[in-house]
């Protein structure tokens, strides 16, 4: 039985409390906000085990150069003289091969398949009901070249053993039935599940707290405290908070807390945004993707609806942009002719900072400088379905036991 500090309350942080809180340990988790509303809750809710393409493709550098220029665009670089991005860019186009995207789909299949296991344990914990869903994923395309693309994927998603199939027009209707859908077919991933996010956590906090987790929040942690290779503790803006173990999970802002202790994680926040709607009178009963205009829409638990998309590279101190929202409306009016939403106001935007690692993969494990730390962090697109793996994995990683899967291609120091 350790101490155990957590540096980051989102799904990661909370999910690694969750399963070392089951061996027995004190935890400590330490957060810079109150815990109630960051990326962890507002997302799309996607259990993903269909994304087994990582972030950092060919495709992307090919199709974001074009986007970088429209401020509607489902992808976005903030062109700005920081060093980190430049560090991170240059790693990024590095690992966008096609080698890479090969290489990175089992290890992803894998943490995702693991992932979904657990969230499906955790459904009959007393305690958690975040309406999980097991009714697949659709994956609507428009155009004939992503329909080229999507028979590929779905060939690949068999090799993986994933279920998934090309459906035409008539068979989407049928599934979504008297809904007006500009849209050539689409894929369905039947391997998928989605969740509603926000009850996830509030349940996790709770649980968390009930089973004796000290959740220390609106504390920022400052800098470590350490001798030699060893972590000693943490020192806040108010406090200081000592432990044998320590998990970094401090989401997109992990590469300037790791670099406190002089590590380097390339890392940029990559900000999303979502809409959510209550009583919406657009009902769709399974998630979609929409393929062309990145944008994702999920139903979700007492008849909302959550419409989400973008991905902003941009300073997390930078205010949001009411034309990415825009962006993600005309992009759905495309597949939805009949559909209009209502732009919100800038202060009902919600939006969040996805951690992007620099290859589309997190970064998992121990570090060879810090004996007792573990990092967790750089899920990009994919922390939420990877979370309860990743809580397993920091777990069994922390226990020194034999882990679930192999952890090398997380390794968290693959850029050293
Ligand atoms: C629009 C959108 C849609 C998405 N959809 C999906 C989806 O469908 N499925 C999916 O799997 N993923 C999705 N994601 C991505 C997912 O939300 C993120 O990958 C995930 O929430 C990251 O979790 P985290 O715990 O690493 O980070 P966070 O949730 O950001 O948590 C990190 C925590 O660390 C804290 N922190 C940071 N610095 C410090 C410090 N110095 N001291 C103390 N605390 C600190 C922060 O306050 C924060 O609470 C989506 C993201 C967005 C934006």
């Amino acid at each position: 039985m350790a101490e155990i500090i957590i540096i980051g309350g989102g799904i990661i942080g909370t999910c690694s409390a969750y399963y070392l809180l089951q061996q027995g340990h004190h935890i400590t988790i330490i957060d810079k906000t109150d815990m109630l509303d960051g990326c962890s809750y507002g997302n799309a809710g996607y259990i993903s085990p269909s994304h087994f393409v990582p972030l950092a493709t060919p495709g992307i550098i090919k199709q974001g150069f074009k986007w970088m220029v429209n401020s509607k665009s489902p992808f976005y670089i903030q062109p700005r003289l920081s060093k980190s991005l430049i560090n991170w860019g240059i790693k990024f186009i590095k690992s966008a091969t096609k080698n890479h995207v090969e290489n990175s789909a089992i290890p992803l299949r894998d943490i995702s398949v693991l992932s979904k296991k657990l969230y499906e344990e955790m459904c009959d914990v007393p305690g958690f009901d975040f309406y999980y869903e097991k009714k697949g994923l659709l994956d609507f395309f428009r155009t004939e070249e992503n329909a080229h693309h999507s028979e590929a994927i779905v060939e690949a998603s068999k090799k993986l053993g994933l279920d998934a199939s090309l459906l035409n027009k008539e068979e989407v209707e049928k599934l979504e039935p008297g809904i007006n859908m500009d849209i050539k077919g689409a894929v369905f991933y039947k391997c998928d599940a989605h969740l509603y996010p926000n009850k996830l956590m509030k349940d996790m906090i709770a649980f968390l707290k009930k089973n004796g987790v000290s959740i220390q929040t609106n504390e920022t942690v400052k800098s470590f405290i350490t001798e030699k290779n060893i972590i000693k503790g943490v020192k806040t803006s108010s406090s200081e908070y000592f432990g044998e173990k320590v998990v970094l999970a401090t989401g997109a802002w992990s590469r300037e807390v790791a670099s406190k202790l002089h590590l380097s994680i390339p890392l940029v926040g990559g900000r999303g945004y979502s809409l959510t709607f209550e009583n919406f009178p657009f009902r769709i009963n399974h998630p979609i993707i929409l393929s062309e205009g990145k944008v994702a829409l999920t139903p979700m638990a007492n008849n909302k609806i959550r419409f989400g998309g973008t991905m902003e590279i941009t300073s997390t101190k930078m205010p949001p942009k009411i034309n990415r929202i825009k962006g993600i409306i005309e992009s759905v009016k495309k597949y939805f002719p009949d559909l209009d939403i209502p732009v919100p106001s800038q202060d009902k935007i919600w939006y969040g900072y996805r951690p992007c690692s620099a290859d589309g993969l997190p970064y998992i494990g121990k570090v060879n400088q810090y004996k007792n730390l573990v990092i967790a962090t750089g899920h990009s697109m994919l922390g939420l379905s990877l979370g309860a793996a990743t809580g397993k994995l920091v777990s069994e990683i922390i226990n020194d036991e034999p882990v679930s899967m192999n952890i090398q291609p997380f390794d968290p120091g693959r850029f050293d």
